[in-house]
């Protein structure tokens, strides 16, 4: 596990923190990411032909998907999200038999688990939103401070924007994305996620609020 720490002018400090206990242990490697703002990214990528990655599927991130987990157990951190996908965090009916995605947010760390030039298993089965965009999902466990993570969940998703040239308008909650069960064929219509973001189940003034901030820190 490597954390990666970035500050202004791309100032990048790499510490070797140490291998992880799960069954599928990342292998640390650097990774630079380039950005204005201050923000701490651990790096804890599942391992390639491992648990979640049993294929390598190239994608070219066109949009990021906004989720929110509803997991409130106070273990629920992002920490522990990256742990599960490490060890194999299982999901029926889609084509890996995992579910993975990119970073997770909490109110004091983030975590990535996947190459943001691979596919996840995040949105939408075989569906578009899983081939095109980036999956960051929020914890909303028992003790976390929602605001600090939508906050810095507003400014990872700017960078990453600025990153790979995504405009705002793809920026996009996972209800954006229809999903159509790859097994059975079946429409499950859309899942209203992120729910901390939705007002009466769709998108209203929180998710507004949401964009705004992205939109501030993507200037
Ligand atoms: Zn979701």
């Amino acid at each position: 596990m490597v954390t990666v720490k970035l500050r202004t002018f791309g100032f990048l400090a790499v510490v070797l923190v140490g291998l992880l206990f799960s069954s599928c242990a990342a292998v640390p490697r650097r990774v630079a990411i380039s950005g204005a703002a201050e923000l701490k990214i651990t790096q804890n990528i599942i391992p390639p032909g491992k648990c979640g990655r049993p294929l390598h599927r190239p994608m070219r991130p066109t949009f990021i998907t906004i989720h929110s987990t509803d997991n409130t157990s106070r273990s629920a951190d992002a920490l522990h999200h990256a742990l599960a996908m490490n060890k194999g965090l299982r999901g029926r009916h889609n084509r890996t038999g995992f579910l993975t995605w990119h970073f997770t947010v909490d109110d004091h760390s983030i975590y990535q688990t996947l190459p943001t030039n691979e596919t996840g298993e995040h949105a939408d089965y075989e569906g578009p939103g899983n081939r095109s965009s980036i999956g960051i999902e929020m914890c909303v466990n028992r003790g976390n401070n929602l605001g600090s993570t939508i906050d810095r969940t507003a400014q990872l998703t700017a960078r990453l924007t600025r990153q790979y040239d995504i405009p705002l308008n793809h920026v996009v909650p996972h209800m954006h994305w229809r999903m159509i069960r790859y097994s059975d064929g079946r429409d499950l219509g859309f899942k209203k996620c992120p729910r901390i973001l939705l007002d009466g189940g769709g998108l209203g003034p929180k998710w507004s609020a949401f964009m705004a901030k992205v939109s501030f820190y993507a200037r």
